[in-house]
């Protein structure tokens, strides 16, 4: 396997441009520190945090680039799209993972991007998948595909996570082995990194399980979640006897696809859909529309 992982840190010369920029050009701007491309199709970027926004661990807010002059008046407009954001709400910059879309009104652009360039970041976070909108529970359950590993980066990293439960499982499940790359990374961050092991505990990061699946290239454990859950594969491999709606809490990030075949799962095992409003046993969020 080729590694195509090239991390581009900021530079002190970067830095220092940075700071010497008078004013940002673009409305609701941020400067990127970091990007960091996991293959052809995925990259993770961080950019510095506007100092009012507070958010909550695994929520999205809207990110994008100026749009292309119109060809009559000239005029450039904002192109924005939802991301989830990828670092915890302690973090002091905010991480994205991104999705490279060849022909993507944004994402052709933005895969573009490098340390000392600017987004512009609508200061507005909302989302489903947060501990509020869950009933208390002993174990929770992140199910990701692609993408959708994101808002559970940054709920991995806010140790409300484990205090809340006994046990934190985390899917990812991807086409290919080089897609599970940032994931994987990033757990392995949690597990050897001295600040987050200080912040999260060393009880508590006992409590994390990852579980990563691929459903095309070879991997040791193939298949899609939701038919491994189906014929009780993950619970024989993690030593569970099985999803309860009083044990149990669950989120979901992914194709529309998968969650809709997720909710029928989680449902058939009792589970009911929550909301901010409504707090129940599982959530779900979209990674993408399409
Ligand atoms: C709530 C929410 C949160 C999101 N969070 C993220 C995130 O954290 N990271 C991220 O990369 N995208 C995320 N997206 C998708 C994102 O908003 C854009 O669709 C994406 O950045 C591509 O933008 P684009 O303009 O290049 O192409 P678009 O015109 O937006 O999309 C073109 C096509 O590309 C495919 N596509 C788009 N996004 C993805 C994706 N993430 N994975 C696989 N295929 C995709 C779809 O088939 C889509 O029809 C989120 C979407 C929603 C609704």
């Amino acid at each position: 396997m080729t590694d195509m992982t090239e991390h581009s840190p900021v530079t002190q010369a970067a830095a220092a441009a940075v700071n010497a920029t008078p004013s940002p050009v673009l409305p609701d701007a941020q400067t990127v520190t970091q990007v960091t491309h996991w293959t052809d199709r995925l990259f993770s970027f961080r950019v510095t945090r506007p100092a009012s926004l507070r958010f909550r661990s695994g929520e999205f807010v809207m990110i994008g680039l100026m749009g292309d002059p119109d060809p009559k008046t000239g005029k450039q407009k904002p192109l924005l799209r939802a991301y989830s954001i990828a670092s915890p709400s302690w973090d002091e910059e905010l991480e994205f993972y991104s999705i490279k879309v060849q022909d993507g009104p944004l994402t052709s652009k933005l895969q573009h991007i490098t340390p000392g360039d600017q987004i512009i970041l609508r200061p507005k976070p909302v989302g489903t998948l947060v501990h509020d909108a869950l009933l208390p529970g002993k174990r929770i359950w992140f199910f990701a595909t692609g993408t959708g590993f994101a808002p559970f980066a940054s709920l991995l990293r806010d140790p409300q996570t484990y205090e809340d439960y006994d046990q934190v499982i985390i899917t990812h499940t991807c086409r290919d082995v080089a897609e599970l790359e940032y994931g994987r990374q990033l757990i392995d961050s949690i597990r050897s990194d001295e600040l987050l092991g200080e912040l999260i505990g060393a009880d508590n990061l006992a409590k994390l399980t990852y579980y990563p699946t691929t459903t095309r290239e070879e991997s040791p454990k193939m298949g899609r979640i939701t038919a491994l859950l189906q014929d009780g594969t993950v619970f024989r491999d993690l030593g569970i006897d099985t999803i309860t709606p009083e044990t149990d809490r669950a989120m979901v990030c992914g194709s529309i696809g998968l969650n809709t075949d997720l909710k029928d799962v989680l449902e058939g095992f009792g589970l009911e859909e929550g909301a901010n409003s409504e707090p129940k046993h599982y959530v779900v969020e979209k990674a993408f529309v399409g």
